[in-house]
C-alpha cells in the first residue's frame, strides 16, 4: 500500500508526502517549509528518498536545503529550479521506491513548471503543483495565457478517474468564483455545500475539475456568455475567453 500524506504548511499548502508501507523511506513533494516536514519524518521514522518540485516558487522550494541537511537526498525538477540536482524534462520518467512517475511539462503559471503523473494503488495520479487547483488554475506569473490554456487542455485529456493533487487548497474561494460565472450549474452548487462539511478538499479528480472548474470549460456556452457579459463584448475564441476569464478572477 502507498499512503499519500497531505502534510499542510504555511496558510494554505500541502507538501505531498508519499509513504510506500514496505520501505524506510518517503518522496516528499513541494516542501515549501521545512519544520513542519522533519517533524513529519521523525513521526514515520522515515529518511526522504528523494524530493520532487514542480516550479520555481518559494512556497514550494524554501524548505529543500533544511530537510536536505537533516538527510541528504536529491532533488528532481524543472532545471531552472535553483535548488534542483537531478532536472527533468517532458516525456521524462522516474522509478523511485518502486513508484513510477511520467513527467509533463505544464508551462503557463511560470515558464518551467512540470507535473508529476504516477499512481496511487493502481489509481492514477497527479501532482500538478500550482498550474490546476481544484474549481481554478494558477495565476500567470512567468508564463503566458497560451501556454497555461495548453497545459489545462492536456491535463483535461487525463482519466476520469485521476486523482489530482494540486499543492493548494483555494478550493472554497474557487467555488465562489465558479458560481459567479456558472450560477446554473448545480454540480458547482451541489459541491459548495458538500465541501462546507469538509476541512480538506484534496485531492480532487479530471471528472469533478471537468464538471466545476470553469477554466477547463472555455468551451461550455454558459461560461463563454458569463465571460463575454462580463467583457461587455464578444470574445474570437476559447483562448480570448480563457484569457478574460483569468483576468477576472484575478481581481474577484
Ligand atoms: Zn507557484
Amino acid at each position: 500500500m502507498l499512503d499519500v500524506i497531505a502534510q499542510p504548511i504555511l496558510t494554505n499548502n500541502y507538501v505531498w508526502i508519499l509513504n510506500p508501507e514496505n520501505s524506510d523511506r518517503v518522496i516528499v513533494i513541494d516542501p515549501g517549509d521545512a519544520d513542519p516536514v522533519v517533524r513529519c519524518l521523525q513521526t514515520l521514522g522515515k529518511r526522504p528518498a528523494a524530493i520532487l518540485v514542480t516550479h520555481r516558487h518559494w512556497d514550494h522550494t524554501d524548505g529543500i536545503a533544511q530537510i536536505r541537511a537533516y538527510a541528504p537526498c536529491p532533488v528532481y525538477g524543472p532545471a531552472a529550479v535553483r535548488q534542483v540536482t537531478k532536472p527533468l524534462a517532458e516525456a521524462d520518467t522516474l522509478t523511485l521506491l518502486g513508484i513510477e512517475f511520467n513527467i509533463l511539462e505544464v508551462p503557463g503559471h511560470t515558464a518551467e513548471h512540470i507535473a508529476y503523473l504516477t499512481h496511487v494503488n493502481k489509481v492514477p495520479a497527479l501532482f500538478c503543483g500550482d498550474t490546476l487547483f481544484s474549481a481554478g488554475c494558477g495565476r500567470l506569473l512567468g508564463g503566458t495565457a497560451e501556454q497555461l490554456k495548453q497545459s489545462l487542455d492536456r491535463l483535461k485529456q487525463l482519466p476520469d478517474d485521476t486523482q489530482v493533487y494540486c499543492t493548494h487548497e483555494y478550493t472554497a474561494a474557487n467555488l465562489k468564483f465558479a458560481r459567479q460565472v456558472m450560477p446554473e450549474n448545480p454540480k458547482v452548487k451541489q459541491y459548495q455545500a458538500q465541501l462546507a462539511q469538509q476541512t480538506r478538499s484534496l485531492p480532487s479528480t479530471i471528472a469533478l475539475e471537468k464538471s466545476i472548474n470553469p477554466f477547463l470549460r472555455c468551451d461550455d456556452a454558459a461560461v463563454q456568455h458569463s465571460v463575454e457579459t462580463h467583457a461587455g463584448r464578444q470574445l474570437q475564441n476559447e483562448l480570448a475567453v480563457f484569457k478574460h476569464l483569468r483576468a477576472w478572477k484575478d481581481h474577484f
